[in-house]
């Protein structure tokens, strides 16, 4: 378990924004409510009016908040809630993102009550999007709301993008970040889009990965060959592509294409030892797959290899005959798809570049082989001792009175690469969902003591990150 840690050497909590917060709690839970019972759900064209609901609903609290700028944008697909609130001369400047759009909710019948009637029962907020990733939204609203009725203005500038189109790609907000620079100006993003660790452990997400995937293609003839006149004298493609597929991969895990490992920055042993300290149960894991055996690049543990180390796997092959009984044949043609997720800094182009000539050099002659890249996304990586991520450390000790888990994502939410690769921006990944939310499952839910706990860690981070010194330039 994580140990508790010493009394806090930083601020005091202030009492103005606590007793805000204590005479708010019901008109904040009902607005996560009312919210949540809005049914954006950006992937179903019938939600459609839905979406805008909801992007309104939030222009319109962040306009009570005082905000200025406040601006539904259109995109072609789903709107983009902007706004700002700099009152901070000489402070740093803040984007702060969550989503207002959800996961569809089937299958309906396995909800306790219908999806879009949320409720507050046992200490648990129930209903689609509680967690994510309105319930991080609406802490984020509270939070400004419980300073400003302590008459206090926000101690950093912030600037808002709540999107719309989190849970179908996001297309809209790349293009939109993109022609926005300028409107974007900020030294740091806060993405309240993630999670606790293990059960309610708080964490800071500090690793996600990025990803390249592939295919590959090999051709021998327009049509299937007969495999007892032509076998023995042309390349089978279903052999050769096995053999380039082989030749990817190691028995010790590692990737054999030259310079795969490049750019990878190698774990410190400070990220090794907080990975080990970890409460995590690889036996526990295994189990739960289930799997009969783990497996994985030699000389790292699981952990490690789950998030902080790059992959490469085959996600699917087909070639020739799949019917049932026999065909002999030697099959036109072979496929596979083939994918690698990335850790920084690697470079999903530049891994392309390295796959497509590997592939090149092992395959068999007899056969044309094709790599072609499909899409790519950029890993994100924020230090641990980085002060952005030492300030959101602080507020959470200040609040939970625990000190943070790091953690690493094996997976991806591609705005944070948006953030750091077209921004430059450090990132926080500041969430307060717990892993067994049931987010895009029927059932989702909220803790309301996180609800309550990460509103005020909220608060205190932008105490914290205005007294980082040397940090607050005002934004150009
Ligand atoms: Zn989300």
């Amino acid at each position: 378990m994580t140990e508790t840690f010493p009394a806090p050497e930083a601020m005091p909590i202030d009492l103005d924004v606590e007793a805000a917060l204590d005479a708010s709690r019901e008109a904040r839970a009902e607005a996560l409510l009312e919210f949540a019972r809005i049914p954006s759900v950006s992937a179903l064209p019938e939600h459609a009016g839905d979406m805008r609901t909801a992007a309104e609903w939030v222009a319109n609290r962040l306009r009570g908040l005082g905000a200025t700028d406040v601006e539904v944008v259109d995109t072609e697909l789903h709107p983009i809630v902007y706004g700002r609130i700099h009152e901070a001369d000489g402070a740093p400047t803040a984007v702060v993102y969550c989503h207002y759009d959800v996961q569809p909710v089937d299958p309906v019948e396995l909800w306790e009550t219908a999806p879009w009637d949320p409720f507050l029962r046992d200490g648990r907020f129930v209903g689609r999007g509680v967690a994510d990733d309105k319930g991080q939204l609406v802490m984020h609203l509270s939070a400004l709301e419980a300073m400003r009725a302590a008459g206090r203005r926000p101690p950093v500038n912030l600037t808002f993008v709540f999107e719309g189109e989190e849970e179908y790609g996001s297309e809209s907000l790349y293009r939109w970040i993109d022609a926005n620079r300028d409107r974007l100006a900020a030294d740091l993003a806060v993405i309240s889009d993630t999670g606790f660790f293990e059960g309610n452990i708080p964490a800071i997400t500090v690793g996600l990965r990025g990803i390249m995937y592939a295919q590959i293609d090999v051709e021998l003839s327009p049509v299937d060959l007969h495999s007892g006149m032509y076998g023995g004298t042309v390349q089978n493609p279903a052999n050769a592509l096995a053999t380039i597929l082989a030749a990817l991969k190691g028995p010790d895990g590692r990737v054999r294409i030259p310079g795969f490992y490049d750019d990878v920055e190698p774990l410190t042993q400070e990220d090794r030892d907080g990975l080990a300290a970890l409460p995590f149960d690889d036996e526990a894991y295994r189990e739960a797959i289930p799997v009969s055996a783990l497996v994985g690049e030699t000389g790292f543990t699981v952990l490690e290899n789950k998030g902080s180390r790059p992959t490469l796997d085959v996600n699917g092959m087909w070639s020739g005959f799949q019917g049932e009984g026999a065909k002999t044949i030697i099959p036109a043609h072979a496929h596979a798809k083939v994918s690698t997720r990335l850790v920084a800094h690697q470079d999903p182009a530049k891994v392309f570049d390295a796959l497509q000539r590997f592939v090149a050099e092992v395959a068999p002659p007899g056969v044309t082989v094709t790599t072609t890249y499909l899409h790519g996304g950029d890993p994100s990586h924020t230090h641990t001792d980085h002060p952005v991520t030492q300030a959101a450390a602080r507020a959470i000790r200040a609040v939970y009175g625990v000190d943070p888990v790091y953690i690493r994502e094996g997976g991806s939410i591609p705005v944070t690469a948006a953030f750091t690769s077209q921004l430059g921006l450090p990132v926080v990944l500041l969430g307060f969902a717990q892993p067994a939310c049931n987010a895009h499952a029927p059932n989702e839910w909220l803790d309301l003591d996180n609800f309550e706990r990460g509103t005020r860690v909220i608060v205190r981070l932008w105490d914290e990150l205005a007294a980082i010194p040397g940090e607050g330039q005002p934004p150009t």
